[in-house]
């Protein structure tokens, strides 16, 4: 009896252990994983770019987000005050929407495990507690089908289970952060219950799964309780997808089958990211999640190409993703808001939802944990300075849902184009993005560090101050001093550590060719490469300085040969940001598509930029030649070309000055 007391002390003291270092994926103790979490909390901006958004989310985007998804406007916290008898009315907003106020809550937690305020947990508490009454009592929560839609599990496109997923998920972080229990146990009531439905696997739900956030939060939530049944269904919900026969079927919308949910090819025979963008990389990470518990080869290596796929074969330059709002796949399926051909990169038409944007860095990041490599850190770096952020307006009040790469007044109808609209909009019927980007933005400072079995890993730059314990409970406390990503000087200064020799990896990002590294100012006797993590080993002691210096120097971009859309055309990037020119920079009524790029051309910067949020701009000469647009096709003509010396933006800051023309890419012109 004493024995098996001291067993359960013992395994109640290391799940405390987990429990205080647990990361926003706790794969702390994740089998098959090269990178651990930090926990979430560990690391703090402390001043700089990533300090302000940050500073801008806890006092405005999150409490403003909050003040429209519980009032009229938004009407998501309304929907479980119905559900529960609180209030009387109709289900308002997307079939989604349960999700994207469980997105919203999370974004408070992840402020609540920086500043602390118990107003931010008191509030959650009230709104856990109308979430509790609403849900039933075999543990069902969905509240577009409790309040009149069909009966549950009966149609997928009415997106139970991306609830499920975002409930799971939101519930697992409020615990890790608060210690509370009271959002937990609504979603294991609501996991049992899944598994009670979906683990028999009855042949009509064979096919069920939509928009997949569900398998994420299984995992999540088999890492926090232990619990193998989630891990399990997590993996029927993947093993289930490409099984079946692709028809129309009762359950099953004709609209949506096939390619665009990725059940056409099973995931482990996978070649090509395929249909809805967002739906694809909720997938591929819920099964990264799901490969780093079980470590099953076929999986991971689908993985690794589907990552190579989108990255090399179908993102834009700014890290978005999802080409086209409607098309077709390579297997002739209609898609909708998806992944398009390989090398067919619109600009004015790109869909990109901001979704898909973090979805593709939400993946990045679950791979950096599996592989460890400085690759998957570029993109969640690239996302989150571009076509993430992009996602949100200066002010953190207006939101894209669509981040195209070019922008022409009257080229399009937006009237007709629900998503897709001219300029940030102060809310969104479809309010998926919003809540996804902010949750995002709340909780970087977690991606910001990752824990290698000996050491610590830097995966992304801007001052801030970590103190975590190592994979061996030692205690780490750096401080990184920059003014990144305007400048690429970092310094990073150990502040205490353990006695025994560690290492540290920094990441030299992939545009970065001659990066100098210096430690206590001596040059470091590891070369730094372009791409990698540069590991440095030693026996570090408190007062240790480690110098890197990144090359930010403005750079003219061409894609490759087969991305017809941008054949002799070039974008400006800056380290990590790539820029747009925009019409208000512009001489007034010049249209965006008279700028022309000269291949030599000179950059000046232009720091703190306070209306864009104190973004460096960028000045060079550029040449405006007035097109002819009336016909389809003309006569080469000589060229009158006029020189303007124009200002360029970063692209995620365009849109914060009234109705503009933008583009990323402009025509070059050889010199
Ligand atoms: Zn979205």
């Amino acid at each position: 009896m004493r024995f098996s007391a001291l067993i359960v002390s013992l395994i109640i003291g290391a799940s405390i252990v987990r429990a205080d270092q647990a990361g926003v994926i706790d794969n702390s103790s994740s089998p098959h994983v090269t990178f651990r979490s930090i926990g979430i909390g560990d690391c703090r901006w402390t001043d700089g770019f990533w300090a302000e958004k940050f500073q801008l989310c806890q006092d405005v985007m999150v409490p403003h987000m909050g003040s429209l998804l519980k009032g009229d406007v938004g009407h998501a916290y309304n929907n479980f005050k119905i559900a529960a008898g609180l209030k009387d009315g109709p289900h308002q907003g997307m079939h989604w929407h349960d999700g994207d106020f469980y997105k919203w809550m999370e974004s408070a937690v992840y402020v609540y495990a920086i500043n602390r305020d118990e107003k931010i947990l008191a509030e959650l508490d009230e709104i856990i507690d109308v979430i509790g009454k609403a849900q039933l009592d075999n543990g069902y929560l969905s509240t577009q089908i409790q309040l009149g839609a069909p009966e549950p599990w009966t149609a997928r496109n009415y997106h139970e289970l991306y609830n499920s997923g975002h409930l799971l998920t939101s519930a697992c972080i409020h615990h890790r952060v608060t210690g509370k229990r009271n959002f937990l146990d609504i979603a294991i009531k609501h996991a049992d219950h899944l598994y009670e439905t979906f683990q028999p696997q009855p042949e009509r739900l064979a096919r069920f799964g939509f928009n997949q956030t569900q398998i994420m939060g299984l995992v999540e939530l088999y890492r926090t309780t232990g619990d193998k049944r989630y891990l399990r269904l997590a993996e029927i919900f993947i093993n289930m997808r490409g099984r079946s026969r692709v028809e129309p079927g009762p359950s099953v919308r004709h609209s949506t089958i096939g390619d665009m949910v990725q059940e056409r090819k099973p995931l482990r025979m996978e070649t090509e990211a395929v249909g809805h963008a967002v739906l694809a990389l909720y997938f591929y990470a819920g099964a990264a999640d799901v490969y780093a518990e079980t470590g099953e080869q076929a999986l991971v290596e689908a993985l690794d190409r589907l990552w190579e796929n989108v990255v090399h074969k179908k993102m834009y330059i700014t890290g978005a993703c999802g080409q086209t709002h409607h098309g077709a796949s390579s297997r002739g399926d209609a898609v909708h808001e998806a992944f398009a051909g390989e090398y067919v990169m619109p600009n004015l038409t790109a869909y990109n939802e901001t979704c898909a944007n973090l979805c593709n860095a939400m993946f990045s990041h679950r791979m950096l944990g599996i592989h460890g490599e400085s690759k998957y850190a570029d993109i969640m770096e690239l996302v989150m300075l571009n076509s993430g952020l992009s996602g949100i307006s200066v002010d953190g009040r207006q939101y894209f849902y669509s981040n195209p790469l070019r922008s022409i007044h009257g080229a399009r109808d937006y009237s007709a184009l629900n998503t897709e609209t001219p300029d940030r909009q102060p809310y969104l019927k479809c309010f998926c993005c919003p809540p996804n980007l902010v949750r995002t933005i709340a909780k970087l400072s977690s991606w910001a560090y990752s824990l290698p079995e000996n050491g610590v890993a830097v995966n992304l730059y801007g001052a801030n101050e970590l103190e975590t314990r190592l994979c061996d409970g030692s205690t780490l406390r750096l401080r990184q001093e920059t003014d990144y990503p305007w400048d690429g000087a970092i310094k990073i200064t150990v502040q205490q550590c353990k006695s025994d020799a560690f290492d540290v990896h920094l990441r030299i990002p992939d545009w970065a060719d001659a990066a100098q590294l210096r430690i206590n100012g001596t040059a470091a006797d590891v070369v730094p490469v372009a791409g990698q993590f540069a590991v440095l080993t030693r026996k570090w002691k408190p007062g240790d300085v480690i110098e890197l210096d990144l090359p930010m120097q403005a750079r003219l971009m061409v894609g490759h040969p087969r991305i017809e859309e941008v054949r002799n055309q070039a974008a400006v990037q800056r380290g990590p940001v790539v820029y747009c020119i925009e019409s208000p920079d512009l001489p007034k009524d010049t249209s965006i598509l008279d700028v022309n790029v000269p291949s030599d051309i000179e950059w000046k910067l232009e720091p703190g930029i306070s209306e864009l949020g104190n973004v460096t701009a960028l000045r060079g000469t550029v040449l405006l030649r007035s097109e002819d647009n009336r016909s389809m096709y003309r006569v080469l003509d000589e060229s009158q070309w006029q020189e303007y010396e124009a200002r360029f933006v970063p692209y995620h800051a365009w849109s914060n000055r009234g109705l503009s023309e933008m583009t990323v890419w402009m025509p070059i012109v050889w010199r």
